[in-house]
Formats: C-alpha cells, sequence, structure tokens
C-alpha cells in the first residue's frame, strides 16, 4: 500500500468530520499553499493549493482543534483554584451581566464578553480585540473581527452559530505586535493555545483569553433546511442574527424584501439531544472553555429557554473565572461599573444550567475509544479528565457511547467529502 501524502494526511482530518473550519492550518502552511474557503459540502475546510510537506503537516497535527485538544496550561493554574471534575479550574463562579442597559438587551445572553471587551479597550490593557462578527460574504457564517473600539466590539455582540474562522490570518494579527485579547470559541481558545507552543508571539500578546461556552453550531445543510422551513431561500438572505435584542432573542433573517423572525426553540427544536451539529461538535472534548481565563454561558435552568420566559428574559451569563488574571479582570470591571455581578454560584449550578455539556464530558471518552475501534484519528487530550469522568458512568453507557460511535462511523454519519472548492469561490 502506498504510503499517504502530506495531502491525503491534511485531508484526513476533514474526511473523518474533524475539521472545524478554525483556519489555522492556513496560518501555518501559508495561504499559498492552504487556503480555508467554502466548499461543496457548505463547510469552510481547507483546500491544498500550494507544495505541502509532511514538516508542515505534522505541526498542523499539533496545532489543528480536530487533533489535538488540552485544557487550562499547568503552569497558569493557580495553588488556590478549585478542580472539578466536569467544570475543570476555576476560581470563581457568579451570575452577572453588563452594567449598560444597551449592551446586556443587544448581547448574545447578559453581554458580559462584550463588556469585557469593551472594558479592555477603554482601560488601556488592550490594543485591540480578537473576535468574531457575521460575515459580511455569507450572512450565516462568522468572520474574524478586530475592535479597536466600544463601537466596533458592538458590530460583533451575539452568538454566531454558523462555521466562523477567528484564527484565519493569526500570522498577520501577531504581526501587529500590539497586546490583544482574544475571544473564541472553546475550540478556538484550544487552538491558539496550541499555536503558543509554536509561535512565542502567542504568549507575550495575548493578554486575556475569552470564551463562550459552546455546545456547537447549526451544519451548513441543516441552515439551509431551516431557512427552506420558513420558505427563506438561502440564496437570497442578506442579514442573519442567530440571538441576541433580549436573551435569546428572535432568530433574525433578512432578505432584500422581507425579514422574518422565529424562535431560539425553533432553530435549534426543544431537545437538546436532537440539535443538529457537526461531528466534531459531537465528540467535543472541552466546549466548556478550559483553557480560558474566563468562560461566559447562559444560565436557563435545564439548559434551554421556555418560550414564555424568554419574552421577558433580561439575560444573565453564569461565568467561570479560571485564572488570577481572570478573576482580577472581572472584579476589576464590576468595581468600574461595565459589569453587574448578581450572587456567587458553583459548580451545581452549571451543572443544572448546562446538562447537555455535563452528558457530552462524560460520554467524550467512549467515543473517542468507538473512533479507535474504527482505526479513526483519535485527537491527543491533555488535562481534561475524560478517562476519569468515564469510568464514572455505568459500564453499560460506555459500551453505547462507544457503540454509538462505531455505528455513526460505519453508516457514514463521521465522514466527509474531500474538500473541493465551491464554485463560487
Ligand atoms: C457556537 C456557539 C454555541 C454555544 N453553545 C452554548 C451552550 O451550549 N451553552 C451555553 O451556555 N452557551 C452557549 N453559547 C454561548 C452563548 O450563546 C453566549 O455567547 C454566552 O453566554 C456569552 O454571552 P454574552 O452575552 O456575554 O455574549 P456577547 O456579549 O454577545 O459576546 C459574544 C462574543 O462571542 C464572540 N463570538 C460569537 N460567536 C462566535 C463564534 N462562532 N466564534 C468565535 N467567537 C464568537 C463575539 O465576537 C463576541 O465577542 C454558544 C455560543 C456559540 C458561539
Ligand atoms: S480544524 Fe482548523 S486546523 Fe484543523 S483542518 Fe480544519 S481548518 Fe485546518
Ligand atoms: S462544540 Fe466544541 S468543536 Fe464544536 S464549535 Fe463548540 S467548542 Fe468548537
Amino acid at each position: 500500500m502506498s504510503e499517504a501524502t502530506p495531502t491525503d494526511r491534511l485531508y484526513a482530518i476533514v474526511e473523518q468530520g474533524l475539521c472545524i473550519g478554525c483556519g489555522i492550518c492556513q496560518a501555518v502552511a501559508g495561504a499559498d499553499t492552504v487556503l480555508c474557503t467554502a466548499t461543496e459540502s457548505g463547510y469552510e475546510q481547507p483546500v491544498v493549493i500550494g507544495d505541502l510537506d509532511h514538516a508542515t503537516v505534522d505541526r498542523i497535527y499539533d496545532t489543528c482543534p480536530g487533533t489535538r485538544v488540552g485544557g487550562l496550561p499547568p503552569q497558569l493554574v493557580d495553588s488556590d483554584a478549585q478542580l472539578d471534575p466536569v467544570w475543570g479550574v476555576w476560581k470563581r463562579m457568579v451570575r452577572a451581566w453588563a452594567g449598560d442597559p444597551m449592551v446586556r438587551h443587544k448581547a448574545a445572553t447578559g453581554g458580559v464578553l462584550t463588556a469585557l471587551a469593551g472594558y479592555l479597550l477603554d482601560t488601556g490593557r488592550v490594543e485591540f480585540v480578537l473576535h468574531a462578527k457575521a460575515s459580511t460574504k455569507r450572512p450565516t457564517f462568522g468572520e474574524r473581527h478586530l475592535s479597536f473600539s466600544q463601537t466596533d466590539v458592538l458590530t460583533a455582540t451575539g452568538s454566531r452559530y454558523g462555521p466562523t474562522a477567528p484564527l484565519i490570518d493569526i500570522d498577520a494579527v501577531l504581526d501587529r505586535g500590539a497586546p490583544f485579547a482574544f475571544i473564541g470559541k472553546p475550540c478556538d481558545i484550544g487552538t491558539l493555545r496550541n499555536h503558543a507552543r509554536h509561535d512565542p508571539r502567542v504568549n507575550e500578546l495575548v493578554r486575556y483569553w475569552l470564551t463562550p461556552v459552546c455546545g456547537g453550531y447549526m451544519p451548513p445543510a441543516s441552515m439551509d433546511a431551516f431557512l427552506r422551513r420558513l420558505e427563506v431561500n438561502p440564496e437570497d438572505v442578506t442579514a442573519f442574527r442567530y440571538r441576541g435584542h433580549g436573551c435569546p432573542g428572535p432568530t433574525r433573517i433578512e432578505t432584500r424584501t422581507t425579514v422574518r423572525e422565529a424562535h431560539y426553540l425553533d432553530f435549534w427544536g426543544d431537545d437538546a439531544n436532537m440539535w443538529q451539529l457537526p461531528w466534531r461538535c459531537k465528540i467535543c472534548p472541552d466546549g466548556i472553555g478550559e483553557a480560558a481565563d474566563i468562560a461566559a454561558a447562559d444560565s436557563w435552568p435545564g439548559g434551554s429557554p421556555t418560550r414564555e420566559d424568554s419574552e421577558h428574559d433580561p439575560g444573565t451569563n453564569a461565568v467561570i473565572m479560571r485564572t488570577g488574571p481572570g478573576v482580577e479582570l472581572l472584579e476589576s470591571a464590576v468595581r468600574d461599573g461595565a459589569l453587574v455581578i448578581e450572587r456567587d454560584i458553583g459548580p451545581e449550578d452549571l451543572t443544572s444550567y448546562q446538562p447537555h455539556q455535563v452528558r457530552k464530558k462524560r460520554a467524550v471518552w467512549s467515543r473517542y475509544q468507538g473512533l479507535a475501534d474504527e482505526n479513526r484519528i483519535v485527537p491527543h487530550t491533555d488535562n481534561l479528565r475524560l478517562e476519569q469522568l468515564s469510568v464514572a458512568l455505568p459500564t453499560e453507557m460506555q459500551a453505547s457511547q462507544r457503540e454509538g460511535t462505531r455505528a455513526r462511523i460505519t453508516q457514514g454519519k463521521a465522514t466527509q467529502p474531500r474538500p473541493q472548492p465551491a464554485p463560487q469561490e
């Protein structure tokens, strides 16, 4: 049998459903060699356009969130930090919201991440914030965004539940040589931590690491199906807001001639077990932002809003501070009025707000054994306690998670075609 080429090895990440479209392989290989772009699958994925060598692919495997995921680097764990088996390293957990009612209203939940981004800029702690906003090219996607002012930050409020590649040009961002904060999904945070092992500028320049807790995003094909259910042609969409303007606020779809709104529950469905997600999200070992200074979540009991209560919910974040800099930042922001704390909470509250995260965290190790059974790439993980969490499950549950993964692979549900650029690219 012939040896896998560098291209085969990169495409294996995609074909085995492990690519989340973060964009960092383009930064690692160079945009003249690997281009992350919309492909026929509807996702943004890497396409090899130049000479790729094995050393570069080794580096990609060491950085890509599909192949390597870590928790908080041990040197950042304070001696007085607590460790919860599910929720990871933490120093303080609170319910909180933005001090400015306009920010709280516009933002996805209570505006904690937006308020912190604005606070970091106002106080000169960073020169800019790297995060994501609605894509200018594809309204249901997100795109990397740099904010230098409050006005910039406000254009990026809300959660983007579509493909989003905030790290696509991380080299150019680091080339600025200026201190910045990064807000990205837990997998984006993990990717940048991976990149830090190869590029010392990351730890010099990234002063704060902030993340939304993340259950995954909507695959492009499911998004198209959702739009068609609303009798909207996906091609006609000119603007798409997933949530915000209340909590969760309406999902708002604009075309040149119409504005349609749907409830968050119409978008995601009432049952978290039935959410349509990319395969990588189904086997995600860290949706809770273990490697961030601060992770901000929703706080609906049971994990979902109700149709009645969400009409008047002003939005309250559950916030996990994991590091000393995270605690210092949040407490300073409260002192200066940028944030309001309602009360302290603990891991049991997070568990009641996020039952789907707890289920996934406990199941992931068994799912990885299913990957190994099928000779799939098993992501390398560090400091995430996955085996420990798994053995606490009844053996029959471990077996069913493992078997379920094998079944999905053999049924082709965990496989993507080899990336081909979409025609419009
Ligand atoms: C894909 C996804 C899945 C989520 N799943 C869950 C969940 O299971 N449970 C839960 O409690 N919360 C989940 N959230 C988080 C929740 O929706 C809120 O983002 C979080 O509570 C923070 O609220 P906020 O009001 O502080 O955010 P805001 O103040 O509105 O700020 C949001 C920040 O996140 C950045 N951002 C938004 N989308 C993306 C993206 N796709 N990639 C990178 N950066 C982005 C924005 O640039 C902005 O800076 C998810 C968010 C996302 C993006
Ligand atoms: S997850 Fe990121 S690094 Fe990995 S293959 Fe996809 S785009 Fe490249
Ligand atoms: S579920 Fe995990 S892999 Fe999927 S978008 Fe969220 S953090 Fe990334």
